[in-house]
């Protein structure tokens, strides 16, 4: 992905607008904080973040009907309900449901978001 000065000046702000949501600066006691206060604060916002950028991702992806065979690129048809789907990342767990298609050629079932 390759941001532009435009994006990344909307996520600077965005930032901003964060920080407001961690205390700012200081702490409860109105005593400033320490630089490792405040990246902690940051690393635990931005993994929040990330974590639910990932999971509208994977509820965005589209389900289609069918889908290609990862393995030798037969349709494959989708099965009827959409499957449970929990994942340990690196920016903390993301869950989401996710429909599973089957090819019948290599007896086989996937799930097009581990392809
Ligand atoms: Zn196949």
């Amino acid at each position: 992905m390759g941001l532009t000065a435009k994006d990344r000046q909307q996520l600077q702000e965005l930032g901003k607008e964060l920080r407001k949501i961690t205390g700012g600066s200081q702490r409860e006691d109105g005593t400033p904080k320490t630089f490792d206060e405040l990246e902690r604060d940051a690393i635990e916002v931005a993994d929040l973040i990330g974590a639910a950028i990932l999971e509208a991702g994977v509820r965005d992806a589209e389900a289609c009907e069918a889908c290609h065979c990862p393995k030798c690129g037969a349709m494959a048809p989708r099965r009827q309900e959409p499957e449970p789907r929990v994942l340990q990342t690196s920016r903390g767990e993301v869950s989401w449901f996710e429909y599973e298609y089957f090819c019948r050629k290599c007896r086989r079932a996937f799930f097009p978001s581990d392809q």
